[in-house]
């Protein structure tokens, strides 16, 4: 069924496409469709381009470890999803989907929370992102998922806000010990900018850098495992360098508050933490 494009191009709305979530996958998306040669496809073949998301501001996650290390600012990292779906000719619906139908032909509708009729899609892509299974309900204690990412950035401030305030208290004995869970390129970005910006903070709070250690647990043989033995050497000896110890097939199980307002981590890890991001 054709219909009213609303006079953006000539040619009548043919078919939609839906995306569902505005992080890092579909920020690519709707860039490279106000761009050549998609820019052409798309007006040409009356397809009519929606974003449902529940974040307009939304965070790029390939910029998180340079917030961390204090690279970026938070604004630096955020994407005005506003201004890319202008530019694209996506239309942007800033609403949370919540249920989804299918229709036997193909196709279907996406309901929102905002209460409007539901959205009537040919195709649909969903990037909604993830979140570390199990961990969810420890944001409370001194544990800091990474995702959801729109989380992040102020749950990382919180953690430096309690650093600063405790520095003088770290001891040999008892250095502020971060644990980094997860071996794939985020942790292992994040065990880097982390450890670069928490010594900092030490540093600059009349604490003494050398009692930060940073330590990294993944379940794998090895960190990095779908990158190239080369890679994973050359960041072998970068871990050694800046002391950062790795513990390997390492999975952590759960999390629990330990009597010195430290967090434990149980299972094969066994380490007294002061945070512990996921990711
Ligand atoms: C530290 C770190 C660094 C990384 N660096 C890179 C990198 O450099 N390159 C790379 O390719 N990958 C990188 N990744 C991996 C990358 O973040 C993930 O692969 C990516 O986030 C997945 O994309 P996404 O769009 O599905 O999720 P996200 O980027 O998490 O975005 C999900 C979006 O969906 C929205 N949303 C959630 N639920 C709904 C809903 N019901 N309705 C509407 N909207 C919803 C959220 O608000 C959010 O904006 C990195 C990950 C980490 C942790």
């Amino acid at each position: 069924m054709k219909r009213d494009n609303g006079g953006m191009s000539g040619t009548p709305w043919v078919s939609d496409l839906v995306l569902i979530g505005g992080g890092h996958a579909h920020v690519h998306v709707i860039k490279m469709l106000g761009m050549p040669p998609l820019r052409s496809v798309v007006e040409e073949n009356g397809i009519r381009c929606t974003l449902i998301a529940k974040d307009v501001y939304t965070p790029y996650s390939g910029m998180l470890p340079g917030l961390v290390a204090n690279h970026y600012t938070a604004e630096e990292m955020h994407i005005d999803l506003n201004r890319l779906c202008r530019l694209s000719h996506v239309r942007l619906i800033h609403a949370s989907a919540t249920g989804i139908t299918y229709q036997p032909g193909g196709g279907g509708t996406v309901t929102c929370d905002d209460g409007r009729p539901p959205i009537r899609y040919d195709a649909l892509s969903i990037d909604i992102g993830s979140a570390p299974s199990g961990f969810s309900s420890h944001k409370t204690m001194d544990v800091t998922p990474v995702k959801p990412i729109s989380e992040f950035a102020s749950r990382f401030r919180e953690l430096k806000n309690r650093l600063q305030e405790t520095a003088k208290s770290y001891t040999k004995e008892r250095p502020f010990t971060l644990l980094v869970v997860g071996g794939g390129a985020g942790g292992i970005e994040l065990a880097l900018s982390a450890q670069y910006s928490l010594a900092q903070i030490l540093e600059n709070s009349g604490g003494n850098k050398n009692l930060l250690k940073v330590v990294l647990a993944t379940r794998g043989k090895g960190f990095l495992e779908s990158h190239n033995p080369k890679v994973r050497a050359i960041f072998q000896r970068i871990f050694a360098d800046r002391g950062i110890e790795v513990r390997f097939e390492a999975e952590a199980v759960g999390v629990e508050a330990s009597p010195q307002n430290s967090t434990t981590t149980h299972g094969h890890v066994n380490e007294n933490v002061e945070n512990a991001p996921m990711s």
